[in-house]
């Protein structure tokens, strides 16, 4: 391993680093009407009966943190769980709360998480009166037979349903879709392709399906209860994902992810730079100061430790420069156009990206797998298909 000197010659001084500062804010619902076979997530059905005391801690577990300094940030994420199971009622309250202790940029982006089945009018109109201008919606799949394999609780029918209400208040909304699910074959993903496109979508995110340890998935597969897709046929997946979707006018911006020009997702794009973010909530990670720390996953412990009035935090780590360089490194790959620019690297990071892993991005250069135009290192379309690969080896 290479050993780099921390601020390396000719850096201008940044202001204010955006590893330092955070210019965005994930918030973390956890409740869901079901939970999903595959799911990893800080997520629980049949605890709403604790959604009021839930945002009662959020609130507290916020005004604590931020300290009545009102960050103006230029991204807010509501995630889950699924932050649509809340009520009308409760969500208009949290957004409230949310424009009360934060203030997001007049172009700043706000998105909430949706699921199928969990949205009606009243909460749409909710959303976007309350500033929201992004919704998510976690599709997943418009087969049944997948639906059903990945244990989600709404008919593909739902789908087309909760379009119609996004799209009537919100220009900018995402799908979300997952390819691999046990049993399925490359036509039936084409046509959920083909599905999701007509619905013309401004973002998309397409992932291939991961048997996460612990979960009932996994301990189907685990038991040789349900198959894993072939190797083979989630790699044609993929191809036809990112075939299907450039042809349909959207932009391949980042592994999983695909946009109208305009319509990336400005929040994630946030965490593909390793810039810093808040983060509150359930289970939930922030990075401030170069500190990196995640929350309990444990519902009750969350409730508990808030409402004693301390910290929730559970896994806490300070990077150093040189793993926060090399984590940069990973993560900037994941955008298809911007990739690593050099200069760009080492005004964020204070190192040189060449003295960091010159030899392991080399290597990946040479077997075709990132392209170098000497500005900027890129993935290419065969390393697309060994990201994973790629990644490690700068680790
Ligand atoms: S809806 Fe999402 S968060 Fe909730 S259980 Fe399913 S996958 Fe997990």
């Amino acid at each position: 391993m290479t050993k780099v000197s921390q601020q390396s010659r000719d850096v201008p001084p940044v202001a204010e680093p955006p590893w330092l500062r955070p210019r965005a804010l994930y918030v973390h619902i956890p409740f869901c009407a079901h939970k999903c076979g595959y799911c990893d997530f800080a997520s629980i059905a049949g605890a709403d009966d604790l959604a009021d005391r839930y945002l009662d801690a959020l609130d507290r577990e916020m005004r604590r943190a931020l300290k009545g300094d009102r960050p103006q940030v230029d991204t807010i994420f509501l995630g889950g769980g699924t932050p649509t199971r809340l009520d009308a009622r409760q969500l208009d309250r949290l957004l409230a709360r949310l424009r009360e202790l934060v203030d997001l940029t007049p172009e700043g982006e706000w998105t909430v998480e949706a699921n199928p089945g969990t949205l009606d009018e009243e909460k749409v109109r909710v959303l976007a009166a309350g500033g929201v201008n992004r919704v998510s919606l976690g599709a997943q799949s418009f087969q049944p037979s997948a639906l059903k394999a990945l244990e989600r609780n709404h008919d593909p029918d739902d789908v087309p349903r909760a379009v119609d209400l996004i799209r009537r208040r919100f220009d900018r909304w995402s799908l979300d879709l997952i390819f691999g699910a046990p049993g399925t074959t490359l036509g039936q993903w084409s046509a959920d392709l083909d599905r999701a496109i007509g619905l013309e979508p401004s973002h998309l995110s397409c992932y291939g399906l991961v048997y996460e340890k612990g979960t009932s998935l996994w301990k189907q597969w685990n038991a040789g209860a349900v198959q894993a897709v072939d190797e083979e046929v989630e790699h044609d997946m993929y191809a036809l994902t990112i075939d299907r979707l450039v042809d349909a006018g959207l932009r391949h911006y980042e592994i999983s992810n695909f946009a109208r020009p305009g319509h990336e997702s400005r929040h994630n794009l946030v965490y593909w730079a390793n810039d810093a973010y808040y983060g509150f909530g359930l289970g939930a990670t922030r990075y401030v100061d170069g500190v990196r720390a995640s929350n309990t996953r444990d519902l009750l412990a969350y409730l508990r430790r808030i409402e004693r009035g301390e910290e929730a935090t559970g896994p806490t780590e300070r990077l150093e420069p040189e793993e926060r360089g090399r984590e940069t490194a990973v993560l900037m790959l994941r955008r298809l156009e911007l990739g690593i620019d050099r200069e760009d690297f080492r005004r964020r990071c204070g190192l040189d990206l060449d003295d960091l892993c010159g030899e392991s991005l080399a290597r990946s250069v040479a077997r075709g797998w990132l392209i170098d135009d000497g500005r900027r290192l890129k993935l290419s379309r065969s390393g697309l298909f060994l990201a994973d690969t790629v990644m490690s080896d700068l680790l």
